[in-house]
């Protein structure tokens, strides 16, 4: 029996009004593994009322702060209760070894509902002092109110995690939420918005409506009952959600792609630096988006990296993450594995010398050879574009001020490294990059507690920490006349 899944609606589970599934995929097998609710406009009218009508009630948005928070922690309770069955739904969607999700997308998820909660009481405004108002004295205050009904936009890599990081900030600053998973991997987030209902957060505040982005995610940017989007995705859907939703003075955030640098300095402790160098480029695939795939050496150490990244390449088992010391799944879908394909493709054809891996032939399901290419320059197609699959590019550079100058030739500006034992350099090229956040000797250290978005084509705005609780929140200034 193939399980279906339907919308998660004012409380409910409800079918697409026309009755329409999409067919999941297992990205091991290609055979359906789910069917969902194909979501149509009338569905997220639906939906958005909901959000809109226990909105307006304050029934959520008026609860004090420290209620929200009991409610939110309850809910991080029931997460924590489940994670197991969580993380495998993720997994199996995209075809990921289990264990992944398991130690590092629940852990995340359930501290971000937990780091969430903390600050649903904690939303302070400010008195600030003026010289008055035509000669009267004055006082001046400020608080913070819910920015509304919001609109959340989640891609398929890590979407657990991601709809975490959206949905415990917005309900700790009051606002309700219409969540729009991928067609890849809608389950979580209906299980997420189940939980929430058994927790005691009342219905209509989290709703989700799964189905096509064309479609779902469109009628949410256009909807008039929508105060903000808050995206998570490609920049190409960015653009189209600025267009979309930019007009109507919706409030977006925007978290986008990534090329992001590894800069390893001649100094650094090289197997430390080639081990995190490989999660930063393997971990889920390579379907990451602060992925480290501009890896850039200092030429005195560049063959010597390379060849021991290559081997820790070549030594990945990809298989069907269910057996027995597999570490790597296939890529996700088809559209990935000719992606990542088409583009080692070009790394060839550039010239680029390959060290490992390579094009991946087809058999059952889309598994792809973790890869490394050596001896590139950054203005090669695979040093420009995001590939989102397990491919590397290593360019060698000479001196600290040209490594600086490569890491920042760039679109991009989500995430980099910094490997060197010298304690001022780390300083000095980790505040030169362009990037939202800088791992010295450590690759993407993400935490619940700390502010996380691109600059750049990596997108606008802040998630997690007090920003992206902050990013939920209208600022309103209040002026007494006082005599
Ligand atoms: P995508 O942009 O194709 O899709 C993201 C979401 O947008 C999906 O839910 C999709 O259905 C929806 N969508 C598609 N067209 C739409 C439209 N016209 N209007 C509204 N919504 C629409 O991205 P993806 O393939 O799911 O994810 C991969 C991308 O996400 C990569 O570029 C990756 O770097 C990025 N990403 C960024 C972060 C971050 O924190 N910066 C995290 C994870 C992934």
């Amino acid at each position: 029996m193939i399980p279906i899944y339907h919308h998660f609606i004012n409380g409910q589970a409800c079918p697409a009004s026309d009755g329409g599934l999409l067919d999941l995929l297992s990205p091991v097998s290609e055979l359906v593994h789910a069917r969902s609710a194909r979501g149509t406009v009338s569905d997220v009218n639906a939906a958005v009322a909901a959000a809109r009508s226990q909105l307006d009630s304050g029934a959520w948005s008026k609860l004090s702060g420290a209620e929200r928070g009991t409610l939110i922690n309850r809910l991080a309770e029931l997460v924590e209760r489940d994670a197991e069955k969580i993380a495998d739904m993720d997994a199996s969607c995209i075809g990921r070894p289990p264990i992944e999700p398991r130690l590092l997308d629940l852990p995340n998820a359930i501290g971000t509902l937990r780091t969430s909660a903390g600050w649903a009481d904690k939303i302070e405004g400010r008195t600030i002092p003026t010289p008055g108002y035509m000669g009267a004295k004055t006082l001046s205050y400020t608080q913070r109110e819910p920015v509304g009904v919001v609109g959340a936009i989640v891609p398929w890599n890590t979407p657990f995690m991601i709809t975490c990081w959206k949905v415990g900030p917005l309900l700790a600053a009051g606002c309700t939420v219409v969540i729009k998973p991928s067609e890849e991997t809608p389950t979580s987030a209906l299980h997420l918005a189940a939980l929430a209902k058994e927790a005691g957060i009342p219905d209509g505040v989290v709703n989700v409506v799964t189905g096509a982005g064309e479609v779902v995610g469109q009628a949410l940017c256009e909807h008039p009952g929508v105060d903000k989007i808050t995206f998570t995705g490609s920049p190409e859907v960015g653009k189209i959600i600025q267009r979309t939703a930019g007009p109507l003075f919706k409030r977006i955030s925007l978290e986008l792609g990534g090329k992001s640098p590894q800069i390893v300095f001649e100094d650094a402790q090289i197997d430390a630096a080639v081990r995190g160098c490989a999660m930063g480029l393997f971990f889920n695939q390579g379907q990451v988006c602060a992925a480290g795939t501009r890896i850039l050496v200092q030429r005195w150490v560049a063959e010597k990296f390379s060849a021991a990244l290559a081997e820790v390449a070549s030594s990945i088992r990809v298989g069907d993450p269910s057996q027995e010391g597999v570490s790597m799944g296939p890529v996700a879908k088809q559209e990935q594995f000719d992606r990542v394909n088409r583009y080692i493709d070009a790394g060839l054809a550039a010239g680029a010398k390959l060290l490992a891996g390579g094009v991946a032939g087809r058999g059952k399901g889309f598994f792809v050879k973790p890869t490394i290419f050596a001896e590139a320059t950054n203005n090669m197609t695979i040093a420009r574009e995001e590939i989102f699959g397990p491919v590397g590019t290593i360019i060698p550079f000479d001196t600290e001020d040209e490594a600086i100058a490569l890491a920042n030739d760039t679109d991009y500006g989500l995430g980099a490294t910094v490997w060197t034992n010298d304690v001022s350099r780390a300083h000095r090229v980790a505040q030169s990059v362009k990037a939202g956040a800088v791992g010295v000797n450590c690759w993407a250290p993400i935490d619940p507690r700390l502010p996380w978005g691109g600059m750049k084509t990596s997108g606008i705005g802040r998630e997690c920490g007090l920003s992206g609780v902050l990013a939920y929140t209208e600022e309103k200034v209040i002026t007494v006349l006082i005599g």
